[in-house]
């Protein structure tokens, strides 16, 4: 289908994989980040907690081409959904059975007995289930966790530094999709650092229902009603506390992509303590080859504003590099 609508033939399933050998005048590497993942941190619940989930997957949440129609419908709502479409497709095959049993063996055959108290339980617990499901409501109550796996000591010491923003922007997004939905950020200190920053998260607290709540989150549990329950120290009052809240959204740090080292191993290249690619203070897109540059998160964690400026200043250093070696 693909390839016959594609008005510019540019789709072809024939093509093979090719090696290409290029003479290049310059390079730059572009290959970015890759989230955290934030299950090797048990004490959070990801992967175990339903209702917990990473800023990415919050982003498909809220997108309106995503797999809710921007409706934040929690995940565990989302799996009861299968789980009844599951469930109700073994009553009806189920039900089946049990009639064409009722039609050979008469009503009161021990086997068509047995079979009928199965369906019964069966299918009182999917009419609970669907009980259930009419009675949830999309996620009010959010809580997002800053500085997953980052700056913190046994996994990565740097901060990611666009996670405040992207914490702050989500939470009015949900906000704006639903006023009565409330936030709480729960952060060591929110990171509002660029021109305009600090304004856009005042705007948050006082426009779209968000707190900010100094302190880190020491554990995620789960009630009994799938919700998530943050354990946290409050270090204003200087009080343990636990809060339930209907989603918790974790802020997973930036990490170098999975090639990167090896990618610096074939270009020659040396990498810094924390795995991105090395530069020179005062030559931030200078690699440690010649003639090598380096532009947005390969370089290290940072916005789309300051990854699209930097990508086209490697590009101007590339072409300088070019120009320079073809004029000598
Ligand atoms: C949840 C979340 C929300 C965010 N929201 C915002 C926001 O609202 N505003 C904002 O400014 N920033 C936001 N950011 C940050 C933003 O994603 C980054 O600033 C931006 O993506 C960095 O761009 P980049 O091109 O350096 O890297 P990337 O976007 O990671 O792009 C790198 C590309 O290189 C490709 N690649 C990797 N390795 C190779 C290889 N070996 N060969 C070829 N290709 C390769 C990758 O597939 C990828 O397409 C957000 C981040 C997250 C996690």
């Amino acid at each position: 289908m693909c390839a016959k609508t594609c008005q510019a033939n540019a789709i072809d399933f024939e093509q093979k994989d090719r090696t290409v050998e290029l003479k290049a005048g310059a390079i730059v590497m572009a290959t970015g980040y890759d989230v955290f993942d934030p299950s090797v941190i048990p004490e959070y619940g990801y992967g175990r907690i339903k209702n917990v989930v990473t800023a990415i997957e919050f982003e498909r949440l809220l997108s309106a081409s995503g797999p809710t129609a921007g409706h934040l419908d929690r995940p565990s709502e989302l799996a009861l959904e299968k789980e009844i479409e599951e469930s109700a497709k073994e009553v009806r095959k189920l039900s089946a059975r049990v009639k064409q049993l009722r039609d050979k063996q008469g009503e009161t055959a021990p086997e068509v007995v047995a079979q009928a108290e199965v369906l019964a339980k069966m299918e009182a617990s999917l009419e609970a289930m669907n009980r259930k499901k009419a009675a949830a409501t999309t996620a009010k109550k959010l809580a997002f966790i800053q500085c997953v796996g980052s700056r913190d000591f046994r996994f990565n010491r740097f901060c990611s530094s666009f996670c405040c923003m992207h914490s702050v922007k989500e939470a009015m997004i949900a906000n704006e999709h639903d006023r009565d939905v409330h936030s709480s950020v729960f952060c060591m200190d929110l990171r509002a650092v660029g021109r305009g920053f600090e304004e856009y998260k005042l705007r948050g607290g006082k426009q779209a229902n968000i707190d900010y709540v100094r302190g880190r989150v020491a554990e995620i549990t789960e009630d009994e009603a799938k919700n998530p329950v943050v354990w946290f120290e409050s270090t204003t009052s200087r009080q343990v506390k636990s809060e339930v809240f209907d989603m918790v959204v974790l802020a997973a740090a930036c990490v170098p992509s999975a090639g990167t080292a090896k990618l610096a191993e074939l270009a020659g290249v040396e990498l810094d303590a924390n795995g991105f690619v090395k530069t020179d203070p005062l030559l931030p897109l200078a690699t440690t080859r010649p003639g090598i540059f380096v532009c947005g998160c390969a370089q290290g964690p940072m916005d789309i504003p300051e990854s699209v400026a930097q990508a086209s200043s490697a590009a101007a250093c590339a072409a300088e590099a070019v120009t320079n070696a073809i004029k000598n």
